[in-house]
């Protein structure tokens, strides 16, 4: 008989609230793919889906890239008082609904914002200590024109009001938590990924701290 010893692993599952990731950048830097990243293989992160008064872009999907609606619908969310920011971006309305996100924080999952800097400030004073806010910044103003022409999607006119409005949004940066360039998208990627892991070990985060460490003191 083998005296060698099985080790089992014990996992420990400390309860925690969810938190608020969001990522900005001037239209065109990239957030779009760095999101699909974030959500492919991370089953506690789900995306904001924001309600909006701009028409839908070829391949949008009305309640998973948005909820598109007429501006008489927005408005009826803002006097329910059920949107958690709303601002006005690129003459268009965008708002983020409340409930889902409050589900999600009180059972513990996190979820992901692409809203603007007018959102997060608003979230910021709503939420404190549950928002992560993260600045994506483009390598360069020609790589951004680029990026905005390639997409397609959008009429030179549309490409242009962008650019114009890319410089405001940027001088919005260091109100965020983190700044990253997004030079290279697959370490973008990691950089925001290992943002989520470290902050989702925050000790004020984690809720069901207290209770494991009396346990560990008490000899359990
Ligand atoms: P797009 O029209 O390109 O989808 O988005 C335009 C801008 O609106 C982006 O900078 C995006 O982050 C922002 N945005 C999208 N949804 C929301 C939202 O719910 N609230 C705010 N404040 N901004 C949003």
């Amino acid at each position: 008989m083998s005296n060698q010893t099985v080790e089992t692993v014990e996992t420990v599952d400390i309860d925690r609230r969810g938190l608020m990731l969001v990522l900005s950048s001037p239209s065109g830097a990239g957030k779009t793919t760095i999101s699909r990243a974030m959500l492919e293989d991370d089953d506690r992160l789900s995306m904001s889906v924001s309600a909006t008064t701009r028409a839908p872009r070829p391949g949008e999907v009305d309640g998973k890239d948005y909820y598109f609606m007429e501006p008489v619908e927005f408005n009826l969310l803002v006097n329910r008082d059920e949107l958690l920011e709303h601002a006005k971006v690129f003459s268009n309305y965008y708002g983020t609904p409340s409930e889902p996100v409050r589900e999600a924080l009180a059972n513990g999952n996190d979820i992901l914002f692409d809203i603007d800097w007018q959102g997060t400030q608003q979230l910021a004073q709503k939420s404190g200590d549950d928002l992560v806010s993260i600045f994506v910044l483009p390598p360069s103003t020609k790589a951004l024109e680029k990026r905005l022409k390639s997409r397609a999607q959008d009429s030179d006119e549309v490409v242009a009001e962008r650019m114009s409005k890319a410089s405001e949004e940027i001088s919005h940066w260091a109100e965020y938590d983190y700044v990253v360039v997004n030079d290279d998208v697959d370490r973008c990627i990691q950089e925001v990924k290992a943002i989520l892991q470290a902050e989702r070990v925050r000790r004020i985060r984690r809720t069901g701290l207290l209770t494991f460490v009396d346990a560990l003191r008490e000899g359990y």
